[in-house]
């Protein structure tokens, strides 16, 4: 099954075409790169998929059906780093968030488990690390249990401690059965996490599907890596 299908979604700010005409299938249990340099469409497509944004034309589809609003709610996204107290605890910050998006407060404990927070759950926010802080994040986009958990650049402005923590994150929840859309610019990353890629330069789908297969391609990788 597909958990996301993008349509022929295109996407104009002014005269610059952010999107043009991006189509790819999203399959259960992926973790799926959008890999492209900066300024190529990532952050504008997760925006539209998320409902951020209104694509100009095309759609796309959740779990196979009409990306409707009670769908949208399996979804779980990290598009900006949340606004945390730092004087608050790990657990604290994380009922205010279940709180603000109406999501029960009975998986708190759960999700910190999943995010290997759950020891540090009475810490000050103040006092993790960077990865540490990016793990509350994505445990604040797992609250309600998406289905599909979308990710901007998760790793960005992190030390090499924090990437390397929040690469084995996103792999060990896909071990759990978590699907997973991720863009990322580095190539590096994507082939060392994802199981399936996307690549967009300028607004263009150049190649997706498998890593093996997009990645073996002499032309996307080269593409992809004089891009990065
Ligand atoms: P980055 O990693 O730098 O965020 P990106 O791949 O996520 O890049 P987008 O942020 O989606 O790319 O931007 C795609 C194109 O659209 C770029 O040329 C960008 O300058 C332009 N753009 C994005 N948002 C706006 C906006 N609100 N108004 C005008 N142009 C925009």
């Amino acid at each position: 099954m597909n958990i996301l299908s993008l349509n022929n979604i295109s996407k104009r700010y002014g005269a610059i075409i952010a999107l043009n005409r991006v189509s790819f299938d999203v399959p259960d249990g992926s973790i799926f790169g959008i890999l492209g340099p900066n300024g190529s469409g990532k952050t504008t497509l997760l925006s539209i998929i998320t409902d951020v944004l209104r694509a100009d034309e095309g759609g796309f589809t959740l779990f196979e059906k009409a990306a409707t609003p009670e769908l949208r709610k399996h979804t779980g996204t990290l598009l900006e780093t949340p606004n945390f107290y730092h004087y608050l605890s790990a657990k604290k910050n994380l009922e205010i968030t279940a709180n603000i998006k109406g999501k029960g407060l009975q998986q708190i404990d759960e999700v910190l488990k999943r995010v290997e927070l759950y020891e540090r759950r009475n810490s000050k926010f103040s006092t993790f690390s960077l990865g540490m802080k990016q793990r509350l994040a994505i445990a604040a986009a797992l609250l309600g249990n998406p289905k599909l958990l979308i990710l901007d650049e998760p790793t960005n402005g992190l030390d090499p401690n924090g990437i390397a923590d929040i690469r084995n994150l996103i792999k060990s929840l896909a071990e759990e059965g978590q699907t997973i859309v991720m863009a990322s610019h580095l190539l590096d990353e994507v082939e060392k996490v994802c199981t399936h890629v996307a690549i967009i330069k300028r607004g263009n789908l150049l190649a997706a599907g498998h890593v093996n297969d997009v990645l073996k391609n002499d032309d996307s990788i080269e593409v992809a890596a004089e891009s990065m």
